[in-house]
């Protein structure tokens, strides 16, 4: 190392030269230009120039001559520093470069001169390699960061050691929480079905050094149940030994219940789909049975009819099972819908059940101003508010204060069309999740045998969906249950309601073609038409219908069971019309018929079928007759 201060003496010629040679070679392995400046800022020396600039072209210019324009400020600033007080500043400056834009930072020291005043050392050093890294590094932690932001990944860590949690802002959004102190904090965060297996996971996941999927609900401060999905690594200390657990969590709540949701549509669609068969044999049998009820009974004694009575009573409640059931599938029989105001349904509703609450508990009920009216089909949204109070009601028996909230309001749904929204909010002990994911399905029941049919709330949900509404259950703890009917408003006005009397119906003299494949159902239903005065005529098949009426039949309707071996009845309509001109026709079905098929024909009665109704379609159809 050289030592040599000025002011002691005057260096001999040998070490001038050795000092030369050592400035020179220092010069040369800075990696950049290396000036000097006198007082005024002209260049009076450089180490080396850039292509273009030589001695001649460059001594003697003022040294923002060979900067870029947006750089005179800095660089001034920074010369002005330096000549007013003897310490070093240093600016940055960019500038095209051969492959993009190239960097320099120039440190700058002052020069002292003979007169007493300050010339400038400027030397520029080329950074752009150093600079070029850092903007690809900033690119891509902004990268980086704006993914983590798009995937709503919140991020933590663990230190075993001291058992201190770190997390991000998005981890506190996703469990609603501040940071916790440690990982018991978090555990309280976890719900407390989830927690057992939380601690199992991740045990096993630091036995085995491999991460275990780790899916569980969090329960947020406020109540809120979430679902997280977390992902974890393990950070190794010097001893091998983990000492550090680092992750993300993800809040899936939504992809959740929308997965939820799409199961339990998947399974309701394949139980309705078996229910709709079993539901079709079963009216069959039931027309079979109740029509034969129906017509022995009048011929019995007091006691034998009393007992046919029970018989029928409980005939027709396995119709109202089939009917629900049906409805349920999708293949319940439509009706016509007329716009109904919804206080008043809720109202007429909470009184049918109101009076089966008892001492049980009590039933309060918050309407909202303006309710409006929903198209419904008269008694089914009846029938499905009354079942949802007596679940409740069954719900808070013997529970402290029982209660039963029924609480009606105008909302928006999600498309933001009027709805009405029927809150029945309980204080019962809530559903248990088991309990949850199936309570739709038709047949669930917790209740004991013959308490509950399983049926109430699979029926609500296909009325729900009937009517272009839905039926969930929206909130459940141990401290009560809350289930929301959802359901669209009309803007149309009350319906004129129709005359509730009609004169009983005749059928004496008509002429009635009988078609169905069931040799029990034509027995029964001709037995039926006969004790009315019609007369019948018989034929298995569509085709045998066809055939006796073009070979010259004449009769006044054709009463057509829908479903038959050779295909639909609606599909034989045309032809038996073309066959026999002047007769009506009738569908009887045991399934929902859409508005195509019923304007095909003259009118439809479902099965299993009353009489009543029977004969009063047959009339109906064929009005205008005088044979009676
Ligand atoms: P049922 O009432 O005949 O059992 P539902 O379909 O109406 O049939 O209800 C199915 C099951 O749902 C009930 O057995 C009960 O376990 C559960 N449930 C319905 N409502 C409630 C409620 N408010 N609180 C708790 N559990 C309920």
């Amino acid at each position: 190392m050289l030592q040599w201060r000025m002011a002691e003496r005057a260096p001999p010629a040998d070490e001038l030269a050795d000092l030369r040679a050592f400035n020179a070679a220092l010069l040369a392995a800075v990696p950049g230009f290396v000036c000097r400046t006198d007082a005024d800022r002209r260049l009076v020396a450089m180490t080396r120039y850039a292509p273009g600039y030589t001695p001649a072209n460059s001594l003697g210019r003022d040294v923002l001559d060979f900067l870029p324009p947006e750089a005179h400020a800095s660089a001034t600033a920074a010369f002005d520093h330096v000549q007013a007080t003897g310490e070093p500043a240093s600016y940055a400056t960019a500038g095209p470069g051969d492959e993009g834009p190239s960097y320099y930072a120039t440190h700058v020291t002052a020069v002292p001169l003979p007169d007493g005043r300050r010339g400038l050392c400027l030397c520029a050093i080329d950074v752009t390699e150093a600079r070029r890294r850092e903007l690809a590094l900033r690119a891509t932690s902004d990268q980086l960061a704006m993914a983590r932001e798009l995937s709503g990944l919140g991020l933590w860590s663990l230190d075993l050691g001291a058992g201190e949690v770190a997390w991000d802002r998005r981890m506190s959004e996703i469990v609603g929480a501040p940071r916790p102190r440690g990982l018991l904090e978090y555990l309280a965060l976890v719900h407390p079905d989830d927690r057992a297996e939380v601690i199992a996971t991740v045990e096993r996941s630091l036995a085995a050094r491999v991460w275990a999927t780790l899916a569980h609900r969090i329960v947020r401060p406020d109540g809120e149940v979430r679902w997280v999905h977390t992902s974890g690594a393990f950070v190794v200390g010097p001893r091998g030994d983990v000492i550090q657990l680092v992750g993300g969590t993800l809040d899936v709540t939504d992809e959740h219940l929308r997965d939820e949701r799409r199961h339990q549509a998947q399974t309701l669609e394949a139980i309705g789909g078996l229910a709709a068969g079993v539901a079709h044999n079963f009216n069959n049998m039931l027309a079979v049975i109740t029509s034969v009820l129906e017509l022995v009974r009048p011929e019995l004694s007091a006691r034998s009819s009393a007992l046919v009575g029970d018989a029928q009573d409980a005939a027709r409640r396995a119709a109202e099972m089939v009917r629900q059931l049906l409805t349920y599938a999708g293949h319940g029989m439509p009706s016509a819908r007329q716009p109904r105001a919804v206080a008043e349904l809720v109202t007429r509703a909470c009184a049918l059940a109101r009076q089966t609450f008892g001492t049980v508990g009590a039933l309060e009920v918050e309407l909202g101003p303006e309710l409006g009216y929903v198209r419904a089909t008269p008694g089914e949204l009846e029938q499905v508010v009354v079942n949802l109070l007596l679940n409740a009601r069954d719900a808070v028996r013997g529970r402290p204060s029982p209660t039963v909230r029924v609480v009606a309001a105008r909302s928006q749904g999600a498309d933001g069309d009027d709805v009405v929204e029927l809150r029945v909010i309980d204080n019962g002990p809530g559903v248990s999740d088991e309990a949850q994911a199936r309570l739709f399905e038709p047949f669930f029941t917790t209740k004991d045998v013959g308490v509950g049919t399983g049926l109430g709330l699979a029926f609500g949900y296909a009325v729900a969906r009937d009517h272009g509404g839905a039926l969930a259950l929206t909130s459940t703890s141990a401290a009560g249950s809350t289930f929301t009917l959802t359901l669209p408003l009309t803007p149309d006005g009350p319906a004129v309601a129709a005359p509730l009397e009609r004169p009983p119906a005749r059928i004496r003299g008509r002429v009635v073609m009988l078609v169905d494949d069931e040799d029990p159902i034509r027995g029964v239903t001709r037995l039926v038409l006969e004790a009315h005065g019609a007369r019948v005529y018989e034929a298995r098949s569509a085709q045998e219908a066809h055939d006796r009426l073009a070979a010259g039949l004449r009769v006044d309707v054709v009463l057509l069971d829908r479903s038959m071996p050779d295909g639909p009845g609606e599909r034989a309509v045309p032809r038996l019309r073309a066959a026999a001109p002047g007769a009506a026709v009738v569908l009887f079905t045991g399934q929902g018929v859409d508005g195509e098929v019923r304007a095909q024909v003259d009118g439809v009665v479902a099965k299993p079928f009353g009489s009543d109704e029977l004969v009063a379609a047959i009339e109906a159809a064929t009005r205008g007759g005088d044979q009676a």
